[in-house]
This record gives structure tokens, C-alpha cells and sequence, in this order.
């Protein structure tokens, strides 16, 4: 999608700290991170928003989850957030999929959580 920052990083049109990667799943650090750990876990193809998954993305939706364990696991988390925004209206602000992989100290106020 030519539009897309997401998309240009998967191509490496623009530059992105990658923690993880596969052919299906891309996994890097948010340029405004709000926690210790804000890591953006997205599949490869362009799925814009959670309200346009079909049964085809079953199997990649699947991996978001265990790539993002994987990658929680390497980083020491006890416990994590994966937080999905949905649309314009849900907060979601760059339209290609991704799960915000959250966890240690929020550096955002009221954020003292520890997972
Ligand atoms: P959303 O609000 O769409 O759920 O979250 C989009 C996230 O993408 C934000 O947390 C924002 O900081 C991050 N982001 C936006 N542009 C870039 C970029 O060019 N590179 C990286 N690494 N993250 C980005
Ligand atoms: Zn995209």
C-alpha cells in the first residue's frame, strides 16, 4: 500500500529498530514509546483495520499473538499489554493493523503500572 508508513517499513522505505521477522509478520519499536517496552507487531500484508479481517487472516492473526509472546519473553515481561485500536473513532491512528506490545514502566501520566 503506497500510502502506508507501516508498508514502506516492511520494505524498508523508511528506517525501523526490527525486533522480529518472518514472511508473514514484522515486529519493531514505536517511534513514541509509552512504556519500557512499546514494541508494534503487525502482519506483513495490508490489513487496514481489525474490522476488515476475514477468516483467510486466521493463521496470521494467530501469530501476532505468539510473536508477541515470543518477543515478551526476550524482554524479561512477567506480563504484558497487547492493545488493539480500531478505526479512527477506536484511536487507531496509522491504518494497517498492529498490536502495541506493552509492558515494564509507563512513562505516560497514571502509568505506573508495572507488568
Ligand atoms: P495507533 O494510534 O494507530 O494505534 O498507533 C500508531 C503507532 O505508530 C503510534 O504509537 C506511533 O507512535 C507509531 N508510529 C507512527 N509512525 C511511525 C513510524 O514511522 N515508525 C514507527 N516505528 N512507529 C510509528
Ligand atoms: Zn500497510
Amino acid at each position: 500500500m503506497p500510502d502506508c508508513v507501516f508498508c514502506k517499513i516492511i520494505a524498508r522505505e523508511i528506517p525501523g529498530t526490527i525486533r522480529y521477522e518472518d514472511a508473514e509478520v514484522l515486529a519493531f519499536d514505536d517511534i513514541h514509546p509509552v512504556a519500557n517496552t512499546h514494541i508494534l507487531v503487525i502482519p506483513k500484508e495490508h490489513i487496514a483495520t481489525a474490522k476488515d479481517l476475514t477468516e483467510e487472516h486466521q493463521t496470521v492473526l494467530f501469530k501476532l499473538f505468539v510473536v508477541a509472546k515470543k518477543l515478551a519473553q526476550e524482554q524479561g515481561l512477567a506480563g504484558y499489554k497487547l492493545h488493539l485500536n480500531v478505526d479512527t473513532a477506536g484511536g487507531q491512528d496509522v491504518m494497517h493493523l498492529h498490536f502495541h506490545l506493552l509492558g515494564g514502566e509507563f512513562k505516560t501520566s497514571g502509568g505506573e503500572t508495572r507488568v
